[in-house]
């Protein structure tokens, strides 16, 4: 599914929601288009990049030599939520990285 697919699904989601489905119901949709953060998880070897809301790992990083698995989307390919861009986590997980293979080379 792409994004635009997601968006538009949500989208009609929301609508019956409106409709048809109960305060809760509508309040968890109109919260899955709110763009929310991914949650960080570090541990010493890796970072993965989490859904804030069902908690997919969408993006692991590994500090030891290989490279970024996967990426964020902007929308969630499992719930949907609408996830916000963590640019100042991502660059700060990058550089400290890069610090710590310098330190290590030395
Ligand atoms: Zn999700």
């Amino acid at each position: 599914m792409t994004n635009r697919e997601a968006y538009e699904r949500d989208c009609n989601e929301l609508e019956q929601y409106h409709k048809i489905g109960t305060v809760e119901e509508c309040r968890e949709a109109v919260e899955k288009q709110k763009a929310k953060k991914c949650i960080i998880d570090s541990c010493p070897d890796h970072t993965h990049y989490k859904c804030p809301s069902c908690g997919k790992i969408h993006l692991s990083r590994y500090k030891h030599g290989i490279p970024s698995l996967g990426r964020i989307p902007r929308f969630c390919d499992h719930c949907g939520q609408a996830i916000a861009e963590n640019w100042r986590e991502w660059k700060n997980d990058i550089y400290h990285t890069v610090q710590r293979r310098r330190n290590s080379n030395d």
